[in-house]
């Protein structure tokens, strides 16, 4: 199938500004949407979009926009990658849904075979499907109650496992997440995590996990617990990287007491850190792994991988759901991997990191109000405090991506204390816009030191 003229939409190459952030036409479709779309979805920069590609948003007044979001880690390919949409367009001629629980299709298997092979560990694996990441973690979480027999599951502070009633309780943070939401699911134990930047000076990842493991062998008993679910790399509570040696103690604890450990790669999948998966960087080999945000290019697709044992302990019909594994996005799914192993993806998400680190750190020593800076391949974060302190500044964090936005850069924040600036941009992004995002975000940042 090619692609006519008439479908296809302009590519700029460039970041361009036609009128303010948000202009006109936006600013008009803002007010239809107060009027129809609940108050309690919120948009970070209310540009609207009528097309992406690569790296680059178009909104309806013909601004062109870097964007170093990618819809929250999602199109880690790139806004409308060719292998993607070619999948997509063509699974759409030949059939949109039929229920893999139904009546199955090859897609389906073809992912789950994908996923095993690209997931730490070489040993038996079986997959399953879903649509969302929250999906995929709270499946999760059932799989490893059914395997085990046991009810327990610990998650760590500044958590996030996504906005359903069983993960709105994995979640840390209160608002805007739970609160008001309540009652949560009960058996959910928080103990403490890994933050090196506010952890005592000198702690060892392993001495962390210690006092993390001690807790849970005190409050729940080793033999109580189904699952510990951490992500390898926290993403909303502020892109904190564990010490060393952190992950690969709770996993090891998880071995010896016959807990599943459950590692939720939702945000830090697919290439994003430099890895296939994060969990790699320590060799860490989890029981259970969820999936989502990268694994598509853009359509809804999750996934829980892991131990045959475990999977298979859910009797047929335990797992699933109407639209879990649809064809569309699995085809998506397939374009995706495809571009990141014939791109080496992962490659260029360590180039991303390798140019944007030092940049950030030069900027962090200039300006002061840079407390940390951190994060792997391209995923990479500031975290804002008032000079000489490791008092959270969120209010210099929300100045700054403001800044970025006027200016045509979406940029993301995030954080317990919602003091940290992300970056995560599509990782086929060309030098030369990475180069130019960056110099506005410092440029913001400067700004704001000469306020
Ligand atoms: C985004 C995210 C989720 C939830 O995914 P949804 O697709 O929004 O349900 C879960 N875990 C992590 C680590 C995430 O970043």
């Amino acid at each position: 199938m090619t692609v006519t003229a008439d479908q296809q939409a302009p590519a700029p190459k460039h970041r361009r500004l036609r009128t303010e952030i948000p202009g006109p036409a936006s600013r008009a479709l803002q007010e239809r949407r107060a009027a129809t779309v609940a108050a309690g979805v919120s948009s970070v920069l209310p540009v609207y979009v009528t097309s992406a590609s690569g790296g680059l948003l178009t909104d309806a007044d013909g601004n062109t926009l870097i964007d170093f979001g990618s819809g929250i880690a999602v199109t880690n390919v790139g806004h409308s990658a060719p292998a993607v949409v070619d999948r997509v367009r063509k699974q759409a001629c030949w059939f949109t849904h039929t229920c893999f629980m139904v009546t199955p299709y090859e897609g389906y298997v073809e992912v789950c075979e994908a996923l095993g092979e690209l997931t730490p560990g070489t040993h038996e694996k079986r997959s399953v499907l879903f649509n969302s990441g929250a999906e995929a973690v709270e499946n999760a979480v059932k799989i490893a109650r059914a395997a085990t027999g046991r009810q327990a599951v610990v998650v760590f502070d500044h958590a996030y496992h996504g906005r359903t009633n069983l993960t709105m309780a994995l979640t840390a943070k209160s608002v805007p997440y739970k609160h008001g939401f309540g009652p949560f699911a009960p058996e959910v134990y928080r103990v403490p995590g890994s933050y090196p930047f506010r952890d005592a000076p000198g702690l060892t990842g392993e001495q962390t996990a210690a006092a993390a493991l001690e807790r849970i062998e005190k409050q729940i008993g080793g033999d109580q617990v189904a699952a510990v679910v951490i992500e390898p790399v926290q993403g909303e509570g502020g892109f904190i990287e564990p010490a060393p040696g952190f992950l690969p103690a709770l996993s090891r604890w998880c071995a010896e007491h016959g807990a599943v450990f459950v590692a939720d790669e939702v945000q830090t999948g697919f290439c994003r850190t430099g890895d296939w998966f994060a969990s790699s960087h320590e060799d860490v080999v989890p029981d259970l792994i969820a999936t989502a945000k990268g694994i598509a290019g853009g359509l809804p697709l999750a996934a829980v991988t892991g131990r045959a044992e475990l999977l298979d302990a859910v009797p047929a019909g335990g797992l699933g759901g109407t639209y879990g594994g649809n064809p569309v996005a699995c085809a998506a799914a397939l374009g995706s991997i495809e571009t990141m192993r014939t791109e080496n993806l992962a490659a260029s998400a360590r180039r991303i990191g390798e140019a944007a680190l030092p940049r950030l750190r030069a900027l962090a020593g200039e300006t002061g109000v840079i407390g940390d800076v951190r994060g792997r391949g391209a995923m990479l974060a500031a975290e804002f405090v008032r000079p000489g302190t490791t008092e959270p500044d969120a209010a210099v964090t929300a100045r700054v991506a403001k800044a970025c936005h006027a200016l045509g850069v979406v940029v993301l924040t995030c954080g317990t204390y919602g003091n940290v600036v992300r970056l995560l941009p599509p990782l086929s992004l060309s030098g030369e816009l990475l180069d130019e995002g960056l110099s506005v975000l410092e440029h913001a940042v400067r700004q704001e030191m000469s306020r």
